[in-house]
């Protein structure tokens, strides 16, 4: 029989591992080339800390304990194995939600048995509660709008002032609590407020700009499960729940930061929710076919292309890159330009591009490519808007003045592939559509990227 606080001590150790881990897998996860692997070491990570905390000395509950991972396990195996690439920003908001509702559990626990803690730890665990409970209802009515179950936005006079009230009264008794008087009816009343809180917050906010959100709420669960870990005095809980909370504060404001928006402006001002104006632009969209568009990009010399949020939608990725083999086959230099937030999560073009096998070489961002523009016959738009939009950059007016756009405009020849007159995710209208040197070749972004296949095919 191994003594107690000899298996304590092996349990605390075995948690370090698991914390060291996630490190070296949140390290890999910062380049696509080694980011699967990364996830393996997390995942490993996530085994050792679980398998461990069943060594736990007096800890029951087994049975429940094995049902609860066994139903969770297979139900995340089922839904990892069904999403599709452009769901993946919903069921990042359904899984982090789940992580932010677990930590509020342990919090709403350890508040039952407050007589066992003494202040500190019942203030974390009542500030766990609160964040991880905002973190759970927000992220539960940011999964309901991007997957387009909720498609109001729901602006009111006063929501401010609302939240702001709620904030209040949630600190307020999150204070008694730590005092170490925690009542029963006003336990509930505290959850009651804090769920609450996370469902206004978040339903004003703009569908579009969920992503943002979802990953402000994975910052705050892991804020929460840090905090919870403290009460629980669980090393991996800490330094794992740190790691997230550092992470996701980290990748909240780099989304931010892209789109030229302050944190404050993502979260109170309800943009994306409405329509915004700016459609007064002058001139016409001139169409042109597959065949022409193929012809003109099989004689050049050198073509960028510019994947956006349409060639997830369309699934494009796989038959452009046919296309772009095709032209580098008859010695045309191609190479993609990636917009920081292209797409609707960050990273969004490059797995799609990676998982098509384009290599990751041909493969630019931003700041790398944009100077290749005015050197380019032709700059290939594939259901990407806002990310090519020229409003950006002179009128101050747009909702998007000041985000860095990739300069499509000064190609020597601009074609666009979308489908209609749809706007982007901003809901504004786009000058490079207009433009004297752009044509618009519309369609599904997979099939127009087959004609295009087929284009050159006839070439010979
Ligand atoms: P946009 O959302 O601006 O535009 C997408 C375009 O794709 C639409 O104009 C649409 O036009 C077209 N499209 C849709 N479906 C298809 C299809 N099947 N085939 C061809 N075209 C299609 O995309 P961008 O990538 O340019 O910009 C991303 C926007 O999202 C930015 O404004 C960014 O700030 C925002 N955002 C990004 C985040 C991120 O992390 N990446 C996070 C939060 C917001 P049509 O309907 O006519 O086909």
């Amino acid at each position: 029989m191994i003594p107690e606080n000899l298996l304590q001590t092996a349990i605390q150790a075995a948690y370090f591992v698991a914390a060291f881990l996630f490190i070296i897998g949140l390290r890999q996860m910062s380049s696509p080339v080694s980011a699967g692997r990364g996830i393996v070491w997390a995942g490993i990570g996530m085994l050792v800390a679980t398998l461990v905390t069943f060594g736990w000395p007096d800890l029951g509950n087994y049975t429940l304990m094995t049902a609860a991972i066994f139903i969770g396990g297979i139900l995340a195996w089922i839904t990892g194995k069904r999403v599709q690439m452009t769901g993946m920003p919903q069921m990042i908001a359904l899984y982090n939600g789940m992580g932010g509702g677990a930590a509020a559990c342990i919090g709403a626990l350890e508040l039952l048995h407050a007589e066992q803690h003494g202040h500190v730890v019942l203030a974390l665990a009542a500030a766990g509660g609160l964040i991880g409970s905002v973190s759970f209802s927000g992220s539960l009515i940011a999964f309901a709008k991007l997957q387009g179950l909720i498609n109001k936005s729901f602006i009111y006079a006063g929501q401010h002032y609302m939240n702001a009230a709620l904030m209040a009264a949630a600190v307020f008794l999150g204070v008694w609590f730590a005092w170490g008087d925690v009542p029963g009816h006003l336990l509930i009343a505290f959850f009651v407020i804090v769920l609450l809180l996370g469902v206004l917050m978040t339903l004003p906010i703009g569908g579009a700009d969920m992503p943002v959100v979802i990953s402000l709420y994975n910052a705050l669960t892991g804020l929460a499960v840090g905090f919870e870990g403290f009460v629980l005095n669980n090393a991996a809980m800490i330094i794992a729940g740190t790691v997230v909370g550092a992470a996701g504060t980290m990748l909240t404001q780099l989304m931010a930061k892209a789109m030229n928006r302050s944190l404050a402006n993502v979260l109170f001002s309800g943009f994306g929710a409405q329509q915004e104006a700016g459609d007064d632009v002058e001139g016409q969209m001139k169409p042109i076919e597959a065949n022409d568009a193929a012809v003109m990009m099989a004689y050049s010399q050198k073509v960028v292309i510019v994947p956006g949020y349409g060639m997830a939608v369309a699934q494009a990725q796989h038959k452009i890159w046919e296309f772009v083999q095709l032209l580098e086959e008859r010695g045309v230099e191609v190479r993609f330009a990636i917009h920081p937030v292209a797409g609707r999560m960050p990273g969004h073009m490059n797995v799609l591009l990676a998982e098509a096998g384009v290599p990751y070489d041909k493969i630019f961002d931003l700041d790398e490519v944009n100077s290749d523009f005015p050197q380019s016959d032709v700059a290939l738009v594939i259901g990407a808007n806002d990310v090519v939009n020229p409003d950006a950059r002179t009128n101050k007016a747009s909702p998007i003045y000041g985000m860095p756009i990739l300069d499509a405009d000064r190609a020597a020849n601009c074609i666009v592939i979308k489908r209609g007159q749809g706007k982007g995710f901003s809901g504004i209208q786009n000058k490079l559509f207009f433009a004297d040197n752009t044509k618009m070749l519309y369609g599904d972004g997979q099939q127009v990227c087959a004609n295009l296949v087929q284009g050159v095919k006839q070439l010979g």
